[in-house]
């Protein structure tokens, strides 16, 4: 696919993403990628795209839940595995886990047990890049265990909620932003 044809794919996948004002609070424009998932051409586009910015990472980390759909599908097109880091409880094996701040109380995120080893190469997904911690947490996560975080990629970032900044330096891709 070339650039042009690319931008084209990408400008239907926007198309698709449906926003739900007041979900799951009010105030929160939530960006629903369902329609993504359910659409073929969309969900290749989005895997494909990904798959193309994972450079020299050996590895796919998706976050839970919707980074788990992309990544696999991204990880599949490059031929790379597809590690997920979960949510507190859901993992049998841990290796460790990062607390982090939401806007009301805290989150924890899981790393699985014996499928990172120290100086693997990670590229990171996750849908959407809103504020940016959830995936910080999860780079801290991932260099706390000796990987090497190559790059964050998300489906849409969010670009007004500064996510990118709190990444730094570690490389931020996103495939659209709004
Ligand atoms: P944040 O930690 O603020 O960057 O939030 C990112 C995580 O929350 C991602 O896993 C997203 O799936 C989800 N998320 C945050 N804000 C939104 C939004 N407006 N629409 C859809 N998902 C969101």
């Amino acid at each position: 696919m070339d650039d042009a044809e690319s931008a084209e794919a990408l400008t239907r996948v926007l198309g698709l993403i449906r926003d739900v004002p007041d979900y799951p609070s009010p105030g929160i424009l939530f960006r629903d990628i369902t329609p993504v998932l359910a659409d073929a051409e969309a969900f290749a586009t989005v895997a494909t795209e990904l798959a193309a910015l994972a450079g020299a990472a050996d590895v796919i980390v998706g976050i839970e839940a919707r980074g788990f759909l992309i990544g696999a599908a991204a990880a599949l097109v490059a031929g790379l595995g597809i590690v997920p880091v979960r949510k507190a409880g859901k993992l049998p094996l841990v290796a460790d886990s990062v607390t982090y701040e939401l806007e009301y109380g805290t989150a924890t995120l899981e790393l699985p047990a014996d499928t990172l080893a120290p100086g693997a190469r990670a590229f990171v997904v996750d849908d959407v890049l809103a504020t940016g911690g959830t995936a910080a947490a999860t780079c801290a996560l991932l260099a706390d265990a000796g990987v090497e975080v190559e790059g964050f990629g998300a489906l849409l970032e969010l670009t007004a909620l500064g996510g990118r900044d709190r990444l730094a330096p570690v490389p931020v891709h996103a495939l659209l932003r709004a």
